[in-house]
């Protein structure tokens, strides 16, 4: 078993530790500490009576050892992106003890481990750090022969680098661990327990139709979740794709629900479009001049100047004249990246680049459509019907994947067209 931190504590973590590295005073953390207490030692009673006293001293340890890095980046008023890390693995750790002690109490012997002990090696991308593939190894020979008699409470969010620094792996991150640990452990099913019944053909936030997807494929699953839909963390398929290991979504307050399963052939449903995802902070940018014509590279140094300046490009687009790239960012970078591109109009690589930020992606996403003709004209037929400007599209080579660009405003407009377009709240077709 992997566990994340109770809701809320992370941030919780996040903000004290960035609070205290620029205050005057330390005042802050001592209330900090005993609100960690009081919620982490009552669910311990509740969950753990005969085991509240033993498990309760690994809590104090932990919120001892808390209570002074906290102090210590107090003190030296200086948080560096290796001490947050250390920090944010607290709500863990702590969550750890409980679910352990659970365990115990039922009769079930069980220990507890930190995602570093369980084998979890990473880049040294502090807060966004990814596992190596050394990690596989290390999980079968530490956690593998646990299982014939302790079920191993491991705590997610949290791996090392070979020095045995303590690393995170991006937020959400305990999906992703449990599916390093269950790949690692060759699993039969890796089973993500969340506060949702399962995957769903759109955000109810927007569509309060959408519906539960019962049966959905990896790749499906990658598009969905590196295109904002908060399904899981988009990292997390990828070691159960490689080994084949089937994933559940499942709702830990309604855990009858059958969930959504992830496979790896896509379960094949006559309506070809799956689910529609959409995020609204980007930014579009067009980059265009003559220049730009049959002329080798400029491509190559227009990517390599967002690179350098650690620009994400989420879509891009190229006209066939080559006379114009665009290309959609978070909205957040786009006074980096209009700087990093200006230099290119400078050394006259290309004439003019433009940005609108009042752009929004949808993407739209079905391994069905890869074979089916005319889906493009489909889905633009109905926005247009729909009153809906297309600014831009972009189909991914996956052809799982297309997605387009349109003004803010229109954004969850588009996603209701479709949804209807492809009659998504209706149950799966065969
Ligand atoms: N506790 C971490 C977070 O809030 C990891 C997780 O919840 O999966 O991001
Ligand atoms: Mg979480």
């Amino acid at each position: 078993m992997v566990v994340s931190a109770q809701r809320g504590v992370t941030d919780q973590l996040i903000a004290i530790a960035t609070e205290i590295a620029d205050s005057r005073s330390a005042a802050t953390i001592e209330p900090f500490i005993q609100s960690l207490r009081i919620r982490h030692v009552s669910v311990l009673s509740e969950v753990a009576p005969n085991y509240a006293d033993d498990m309760g001293i690994l809590i104090e340890e932990q919120l001892c050892d808390l209570d002074n890095i906290l102090n210590a980046v107090h003190n030296l008023r200086e948080l560096t992106p290796r001490s947050l890390d250390y920090i944010i693995t607290y709500g863990e750790r702590l969550n750890s003890i409980l679910v352990s002690a659970a365990f115990r109490e039922r009769g079930i012997p069980s220990i507890v481990m930190d995602g570093c002990e369980a084998g979890i090696l990473t880049t040294s991308g502090h807060g966004e750090a990814m596992a190596l593939p050394e990690s596989d190894m290390r999980i079968r020979s530490r956690v593998q022969p646990l299982l014939t008699d302790t079920v191993p409470v491991i705590m997610g969010f949290m791996g090392c680098t070979g020095r045995g620094i303590i690393t995170t792996l991006g937020r959400s991150g305990s999906d992703y661990s449990a599916a390093i640990i269950g790949a690692g452990i060759e699993a039969d099913e890796i089973w993500i327990w969340t506060d949702v019944d399962g995957i769903m053909t759109s955000d109810p936030r927007v569509i309060p139709d959408a519906r539960v997807i019962g049966s959905i494929s990896y790749l499906e699953v990658m598009e969905l979740s590196f295109f904002g839909a908060k399904v899981m963390h988009p990292r997390s398929i990828e070691p159960a794709m490689k080994k084949n290991i089937i994933v559940r979504v499942k709702n830990t307050f309604n855990p009858s629900h059958p969930g959504t399963t992830i496979v790896r052939g896509e379960k094949h449903d006559s309506r070809v479009v799956k689910a529609l995802t959409y995020i609204d902070k980007v930014a579009l940018i067009t980059i265009c001049g003559a220049q730009m014509i049959g002329r080798p590279g400029v491509a190559k140094a227009i990517f390599s100047a967002l690179a350098d300046a650690e620009v994400n490009v989420m879509m891009i687009s190229q006209g066939s004249s080559e006379a114009n790239i665009s290309l959609i960012i978070d909205e957040s970078q786009l006074a980096v990246a209009t700087d990093a591109l200006s230099v290119l109009v400078k050394e006259g690589l290309v004439r003019e680049v433009s940005s609108n930020r009042d752009a929004c992606a949808v993407a739209v996403i079905g391994a069905g459509m890869a074979g089916a003709k005319g889906t493009g004209g489909r889905i633009f037929t109905a926005l247009g019907n729909g009153g809906v400007n297309v600014m831009m599209i972009s189909q991914g080579s996956s052809e799982v994947n297309i997605s387009f660009v349109v003004r803010q405003a229109d954004g969850p407009k588009a996603v209701r067209i479709l949804h209807d377009e492809y009659r998504l709240s209706e149950e799966d077709h065969a």
